[in-house]
């Protein structure tokens, strides 16, 4: 088995669900007493959370760049980093390490693409449903199409993320907001909806949507045990 690097902390809540995934999944393909070979550096979200509100990216790029060698050094075979927004620093950390980067919306895009769906929803922080680090990745490599809330719903979407989930809290009035929002993109032809935020599927679940959700954290979690046990 190889050891799993994660970059974590982004909000830790949604690393612990990667952690607990991860494990499952390694004793559910390899019995009782087994449990993943892991590493985790976990860093403070308040700090990144400031370079994220102020447009800091390079100095965000360091820091997670810095995270990958400290978990290369510490003897991970790979690394995932347990948010999506923080790809937006993938080359600076690809660039940091000689071991590989599993890509959080790779595994996402080829969930995607093997249920069918051409047209996919894009729920995420600002930075992801707005810039071209992901929705780019998923339309020029994936050649899927993409389509995100309109300004006020991305914001709606934006706001509980930072001000709720990453927070460990769950409001049901918020899950209400977000099924109106992922409603309005099937309107619009969205076939599917990527939960493109780690802690998104701890508010919202399959009940909530007419179409089948693409939860990013449980799609890369799978994807990083079956590169541990290749
Ligand atoms: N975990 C979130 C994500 O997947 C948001 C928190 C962050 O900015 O890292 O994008």
């Amino acid at each position: 088995m190889k050891t799993i690097g994660m970059i974590g902390g982004m909000s830790w809540e949604s690393s612990a669900e990667y952690y607990r995934i991860i494990n499952k999944e390694v004793k559910k393909r390899l019995g009782d007493l087994h449990s993943a070979k892991c590493v985790l550096a976990s860093v403070d979200f308040a700090e990144i959370e400031v370079l994220q509100r102020e447009g800091r990216w390079e100095e965000a790029g360091r820091a997670m760049a810095e995270q990958a060698r400290v978990l290369e050094r510490a003897g991970a075979d790979f690394v995932v980093l347990c948010t999506n927004t923080m790809h937006i620093s993938a080359a600076e950390i690809e660039a940091a390490i000689s071991i590989p980067f599993l890509h959080i919306a790779d595994p996402t895009a080829g969930a995607v693409k093997a249920a069918g769906i051409q047209s996919v929803g894009l729920l995420g922080t600002r930075f992801t449903m707005e810039q071209d680090f992901y929705k780019g990745r998923l339309q020029e490599k994936h050649g899927l199409r993409v389509l995100v809330p309109d300004a006020e719903d991305r914001d709606v979407v934006h706001r509980v993320i930072y001000e709720e989930l990453v927070l460990g809290v769950v409001n049901p009035q918020s899950r209400a907001q977000y099924a109106r929002i992922m409603q309005a993109l099937v309107d619009e032809g969205a076939q599917g909806i990527i939960l493109g935020c780690t802690e998104i599927g701890l508010l919202v679940k399959a009940e909530d949507s007419r179409v089948p959700l693409f939860d990013t954290t449980l799609m890369h979690a799978l994807a990083a045990v079956d590169l541990a046990l290749k």
